[in-house]
């Protein structure tokens, strides 16, 4: 059943929703319709303040619960995501602009899996015990106190998950804003928590735009926090973590390479390629949006692509037929399209799509875009070297495997890449020179539970779906016990 959605939207504090102070509020958008799903109130210098005040009254009790009691609620509330799944979904959907049959099978269920995994994962987290010549020692993983986190809006559900499981798990409590776009689910999240379990004050959710990000990073009381966005926003919230010298996690952009060698089965280097491009229309950070295809099969390879490129369905999010829906406001519609215009006159061969689609109907007023192939790009490109985060997918020709590896590093950032082809071999060789925090052999985009996920270079710090993100929400706490008399040198 459709969520009501209420037209207020405030922020989730101390277990309930509170009224901004300031009383200032912002609308948001279905981005596939153009029509106002409600107005969201802003947290503002007086709400920060109340949720770090309830944040750390809460955290101290949440961190001597057992760590299996912690457990327990987490997978309660992992259960509670997957029951509203549907529901969720659709919320999802209407903030995002993303196809439905995405949003049922990806966003909440693999948020409910991150929860499932951390609460597995931090029931077996231990510290180690050592003995020297005259004691011994052991650790164990403390927690932080209060952190915070800040998401981005192509996975509101899905990145809230991935932050707040680790954070709670281990006994930190967490204050999460969510993008301004897309504040429908986080506020699901924390009315699930509660249901499940979570304390008042464990799990606070604030809205708004940059500034209340930027009341999270620069906070004193604050000792953690953990950002995905793009890469400038990174460096803003690292400068201010610097105040408190906060711990940092971070996911950020991403222009990532995908090299197709001519033994590759085509047809699934085709379909790594569309995965790797058109998912979420395009708005994915791990996308692999500079494609390198060896000369020898560089033809066939854009025929086979193309074929199936224009099968893709844009239409209405909400049909289960649609495999693109549309962008996340009118102002990224515009900032991709402008990146077509700029490919085409900088000698791109369009080969398909790059149209900006009017829909009819509902859907009439909608932010829609064609995918779109371009083939015989360069690297000094604009659309090789920056972040599109649209349907658009850059094909180079390349010679040699040398020269592939060479050119896919050549990069600011190196969040993600892709390898096709079926030598054995030189899979492996190439994966273990591309400079990505992950790597794809004959497949892409898939992050399942458990696999590390984070960047290289400018693309992050940290990592994120996976057990040495519970060690980046603790610090090691190291205990000597003496068994000896003191070896002392004075008298
Ligand atoms: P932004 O960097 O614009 O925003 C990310 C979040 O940071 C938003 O909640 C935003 O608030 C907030 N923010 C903005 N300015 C500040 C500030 N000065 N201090 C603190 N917080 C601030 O990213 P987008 O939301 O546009 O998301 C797209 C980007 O995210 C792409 O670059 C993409 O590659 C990256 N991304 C990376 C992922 C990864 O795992 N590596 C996954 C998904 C996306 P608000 O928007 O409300 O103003």
């Amino acid at each position: 059943m459709t969520k009501k959605i209420i037209s207020l939207q405030k922020s989730f504090i101390h277990g309930a929703y509170v009224s901004s102070e300031s009383g200032k509020d912002f609308p948001t958008y279905n981005p596939a319709t153009g029509e106002l799903i409600c107005n969201v109130q802003s947290a503002g210098e007086k709400e920060i303040e109340a949720a770090v005040q309830s944040a750390w009254e809460s955290q101290k009790a949440w961190a001597e619960t057992p760590v299996i009691e912690r457990s327990r609620i987490l997978h309660k509330a992992a259960r509670l995501l997957r029951e509203r799944n549907v529901e969720l979904a659709e919320l999802e959907v209407m903030d995002t602009g993303k196809p439905i049959n995405e949003a049922e099978s990806v966003d909440v269920l693999t948020g409910a899996d991150a929860i499932e995994f951390y609460a597995n994962a931090a029931v077996a987290l231990a510290g180690d015990y050592n003995k020297t010549d005259s004691g011994f020692y052991y650790t164990r993983h403390a927690p932080f106190g209060v952190c915070a986190a800040i998401g981005a809006w192509n996975y509101p559900l899905q990145i809230a998950c991935w932050k707040s499981a680790p954070a709670l798990v281990t006994g930190n409590s967490l204050i999460f804003k969510p993008s301004e776009v897309t504040p429908l689910t986080a506020n699901c999240l924390a009315e699930i928590y509660s249901e499940a379990g979570v304390p008042p004050g464990v799990f606070d959710v604030v809205h708004g735009d940059g500034t209340t990000g930027a009341l999270l990073s620069s906070h004193p009381r604050i000792r953690k926090i953990a950002i995905t966005g793009e890469v400038g926003t990174g460096k803003k919230v690292m400068t201010a973590a610097a105040s408190n010298l906060k711990n940092i996690s971070m996911e950020l952009g991403g222009k990532s390479p995908i090299i197709v060698f001519a033994d590759a089965n085509l047809n699934e280097a085709v379909s790594g390629v569309m995965l790797g491009n058109f998912y979420t229309q395009g708005e994915v950070c791990s996308n692999g949006t500079r494609v390198f295809v060896e000369e020898k099969v560089y033809e066939a390879f854009l025929t086979l692509l193309k074929a199936r490129t224009e099968k893709l369905r844009v239409g209405d999010p909400m049909d289960h037929a649609t495999t693109i829906g549309a962008m996340i406001h009118q102002q990224h519609h515009d900032k991709v399209l402008n990146y077509i215009k700029q490919g085409i006159a900088e000698g791109a061969r369009l080969i398909c799509g790059g149209n900006d689609l009017k829909l009819e109907g509902r859907c009439a007023k909608g932010n829609f875009i064609s995918p779109t192939i371009f083939a015989d790009c360069t690297d000094e490109m604009t659309i090789v070297k920056e972040e599109i985060f649209g349907p658009v997918a850059a094909i180079l020709p390349f010679k040699t495997e040398t020269e592939a590896i060479k050119r896919a590093n050549h990069c600011e950032f190196g969040l993600a890449a892709g390898v096709f082809t079926q030598e054995l071999t030189k899979a492996h060789r190439v994966a273990d020179q591309l400079e990505a925090g992950v790597c794809w052999i004959n497949n892409y985009n898939l992050t399942p539970s458990g696999m590390p996920f984070g960047g290289f270079k400018q693309s992050g710090i940290g990592r994120e779906n996976c057990a040495t993100a519970l060690t980046e929400y603790t610090q090691e706490k190291t205990v000597f016990v003496s068994t000896d008399p003191i070896d002392c040198p004075y008298e």
